[in-house]
């Protein structure tokens, strides 16, 4: 039995070896050596009587935990030291052992609870043509074992990182056609292709992906690159599986051998078409923007913190004389008359100091000593917070100044006009004025038979004058108010006056003209006295007027209504019609002065267009507020508000 033989030899050799001579004990002696001082375990298991090992080196003690007096006592020991993750593939690689298969690789838990990995190598051992046991070495492989772990795990989050970075990852060989040796996943999103089909160029060369007018370029600065041994980064055009065009950045370099030798080309290729057409988008606007700066009659400029020019945009060459070089890295001194520096720098210091100028105007020197007004719009330029200059905008602004200019000239010999117009009208009404009171007085006394009796015929004519007259001294007056006011020489003569005693007044004195038209007339207003501090004069004026155009521009049988309200501070007087009414556009015109609505249709009415200017006047004179509302054909409505006097 030869495993017992192997055991006894091997266990009972433990006495000196200096004398043993004979050529077998020597090769037991030295395989005795070999066995306690390998690291790797020795070990023989045997199938007969029993399986189990007969022979297993020390060294199993320090690899497994597990002494050699363990390992043949226990014949449950393999299956104790596998691993129960590793059970399937282990105990499989466990079959290859126990039969003496080659190589196998094993996981195992050692007695101390730790994982390691061994790799067997066992032989049968054929006796009379039968597997009577198998024998070899059992190496402890953990080490290997995790690096190998490692790598496929750093394999592993290299792909991944590949898969998600935006682009391709390559490798190729320096040939024309860019023969693909490795393609990451990102080629389909970024040509279309699958890796498999560029790899090799099994479908088609990468080089043909590239767009052709960039061909010879991508190849001439990758070949510099490599030359120098350096990376290169370049950005072409592709053309994807789609036939869309897109713009690439590659970035890679070559691979060289220890010989110094290249290998290979390695790199990276991702997509910049968006960062393209933005560029472009910006490029064209830009573009534009120059275009316009340039053809714009206004000067763009830019100054740092100290003021001096740094930019300048070309037309004031064209429109002032200057050189674009002459002013660039100056100070603004060149082109601002003495008189107006001190101006010049509050505003610099303005914005300096954040402020902005809007319509700034200043005068500006050209190149030949002419003045120029100006007109600047500027706000500091800001850079990570800070301010660092100065740009605006300047426009040339003499003809808007010659316009004000002229304007200012045409506005004060109108005023002068007016006034001597004014002067005038008011010296012929005051000359009008006291003649009309003679006529008025005579003709009253003729008619009222002082001088004697009068035939009826005369007493007509003589009524017809007198109504004339008063129409006469109407205007007079309107005139001679309408002076006054412009004149700012109306003067009022505030007293209390109690509205409702007021407003019967006028209203009495209406009554037989309201009678002789055939209208009626109505009254609404509350007992308890409404008093405000006002001219009474002048508001019997406004409501002599407001009623006046009600009975003129109302046709008989209409009913003219005179409505007072009183509010907790104000007071609001209405006179409506039921007249011709005015249409909206010309509502917001009725105040102005010697306004008429359309002559046609109130032809056959005189008046001059001052009595609702004079009331508008009167009214705000007093504080109040006066407006209209109409609709025409069916009646309007003139309403002014006054204010309530405390008492
Ligand atoms: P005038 O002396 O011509 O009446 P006003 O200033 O008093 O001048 O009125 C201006 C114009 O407003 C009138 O010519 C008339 O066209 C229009 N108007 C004023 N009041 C009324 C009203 N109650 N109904 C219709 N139109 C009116």
């Amino acid at each position: 039995m030869i495993h017992r033989d192997f055991n006894t030899v091997i266990n009972g050799t433990t006495t000196s070896l200096d004398c043993d001579k004979d050529h077998d004990s020597r090769a037991r002696l030295i395989s005795r050596l070999l066995a306690e001082n390998t690291r790797d375990i020795i070990f023989r298991y045997q199938f007969e009587p029993q399986f189990g090992f007969d022979y297993i080196s020390p060294s199993c003690l320090d690899i497994t935990g597990y002494t050699a007096e363990q390992f043949y006592r226990d014949p449950e020991i393999l299956v104790k030291l596998l691993h129960p993750d590793e059970t399937v593939d282990s105990s499989m690689m466990h079959n290859d052992f126990v039969f003496g298969l080659g190589l196998s690789q094993m996981c195992w838990i050692c007695r101390d609870g730790e994982t390691i990995w061994v790799e067997i190598d066992s032989k049968p051992v054929v006796q009379d043509g039968q597997v009577v046991a198998v024998e070899g070495i059992i190496r402890d492989i953990t080490n290997r074992k995790l690096a190998d772990i490692k790598l496929v795990k750093s394999q592993r989050s290299m792909a991944t990182l590949l898969c998600n970075l935006p682009g391709m990852a390559y490798r190729c060989k320096n040939d024309r056609q860019w023969t693909m040796e490795f393609v990451s996943a990102g080629s389909i999103e970024l040509t279309g292709y699958e890796p498999d089909e560029l790899i090799e160029s099994k479908l088609l060369p990468f080089n043909d992906v590239i767009v052709a007018q960039d061909r010879q370029m991508v190849w001439a600065s990758v070949q510099v690159a490599v030359a120098k041994r350096q990376s290169y980064q370049i950005t072409y055009r592709i053309m994807s599986r789609d036939g869309q065009i897109k713009w690439v950045w590659e970035q890679g370099q070559g691979v060289f051998t220890d010989a110094g030798q290249l290998e290979a080309i390695e790199g990276f290729i991702t997509d910049i078409t968006h960062n393209k057409t933005v560029e472009a988008s910006l490029k064209a606007s830009e573009e534009k923007y120059r275009a316009l700066i340039e053809a714009s009659d206004d000067i763009i400029f830019q100054l740092d913190v100290s003021g001096k020019i740094e930019y300048i945009s070309p037309r004031v060459t064209a429109l002032y004389g200057w050189d674009v070089s002459e002013l660039t890295g100056e100070y603004i001194k060149l082109t601002t008359p003495r008189a107006e520096l001190s101006n010049a720098f509050k505003a610099i210091r303005t914005v300096l100091k954040g402020g902005t100028l809007k319509n700034f105007e200043i005068t500006q020197r050209d190149k030949f000593g002419r003045l120029i007004p100006m007109e600047v719009n500027a706000s500091p330029i800001m850079k990570n917070d800070k301010i660092v200059g100065i740009h605006g905008i300047m426009r040339d602004i003499s003809e808007r100044k010659h316009t004000e200019i002229e304007l200012r000239r045409v506005n004060e010999s109108l005023k002068e006009h007016d006034k001597m117009k004014n002067e005038f009208v008011s010296m012929v009404s005051h000359e009008l004025r006291t003649p009309l009171c003679i006529f008025k007085n005579i003709v009253s006394n003729i008619m009222a038979g002082v001088f004697g009796k009068i035939n009826p015929k005369l007493h007509n004519n003589l009524e017809m004058a007198n109504s004339n007259i008063d129409r006469l001294a109407r205007i007079v007056n309107d005139f001679l108010d309408v002076s006054k006011i412009e004149a700012g020489k109306m003067r009022l003569n505030i007293a209390s006056v109690e509205m409702q005693n007021m407003i019967s007044e006028v209203v009495e004195t209406f009554l037989p003209l309201i009678h002789s038209k055939n209208l009626h007339i109505k009254v609404v207003m509350q007992d308890k006295p409404i008093m405000v501090s006002a001219d009474k004069d002048k508001l019997i004026q406004v409501l002599t007027n407001l009623l006046s155009n009600s009975v003129k521009f109302t046709p008989p049988r209409g009913v003219i209504t005179v409505t007072m309200n009183n509010y907790n501070e104000q007071v609001a007087v209405a006179v409506s019609d039921t007249g011709i009414g005015i249409d909206a556009q010309n509502i917001e015109k009725l105040f102005d002065r010697y306004f008429q609505v359309q002559k046609t249709i109130t032809a056959a009415i005189p008046g001059t267009g001052l009595g609702l200017a004079i009331v508008k006047e009167l009214v705000e004179m007093h504080g109040g507020k006066v407006w209209a509302e109409s609709e025409l054909g069916k009646g309007s409505t003139f309403t002014f508000v006054l204010n309530r006097s405390n008492n």
